[in-house]
């Protein structure tokens, strides 16, 4: 059984627009850009022989705002720039009543089961309340860190920043005694 860190799309790895106090997530390939901080963050986990898989919820796959071809050409653009395993999407609007758009844990039990994950052992990193929900459903560790969209939903730990969150695991996953160093997998 493999340990997964399971990681939230916009906002965490790639840039968002801000509208009001909501995210707004790029509906193309051109505005997609991948946020830079994230790639050493994301290289020191692999290394760490953790599987590193997104999650993400896109509506507008729904609704019709967003192409599956722009998406497609958005997740060639991710797995070119970060060191990715997979990348799990819910096509469906809250209308849908699917049971894979987070805070639902579809994704998360989609990933568990085509990888072989122990979920105990395993981590969602996020900025967003939903993934927090989402993790405790699934039987995972959540680490989260700050943002406006935190909310009060249970987590299991708030941090400062991704550098943070990313620490954080890197520290639960490998003993700190250098006679018991083991990757985390
Ligand atoms: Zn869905």
């Amino acid at each position: 059984m493999k340990l997964g860190v399971l990681i939230e799309r916009d906002g965490v790895l790639n840039k968002v627009r801000l509208q009001g106090k909501q995210q707004v997530s790029p509906l193309t390939a051109a505005e997609f850009e991948i946020n830079q901080a994230a790639v050493p963050l994301l290289k020191k986990l692999k290394a760490a022989g953790v599987m590193v898989i997104v999650t993400t919820n896109q509506p507008g796959l729904s609704d019709g705002r967003l192409s599956r071809r722009e998406l497609d050409r958005m997740h060639d653009t991710l797995r070119r720039g970060l060191p990715l395993d997979d990348i799990f999407v819910c096509p469906h609007a809250e209308v849908d009543r699917c049971p894979c758009r987070k805070p639902k844990p579809g994704l998360l039990i989609e990933a568990k089961f085509k990888w072989h994950l122990d979920m105990d052992r395993s981590f969602v990193i996020s900025d967003k309340w939903q993934d927090a929900e989402a993790a405790r459903a699934a039987g995972c560790t959540s680490v989260i860190f700050q943002s406006p969209w935190v909310g009060s939903a249970h987590h299991d730990f708030l941090l400062p920043n991704l550098k943070a969150a990313v620490d954080k695991i890197l520290q639960l996953c490998v003993p700190a005694s250098p006679s018991a160093i083991r990757a985390c997998a």
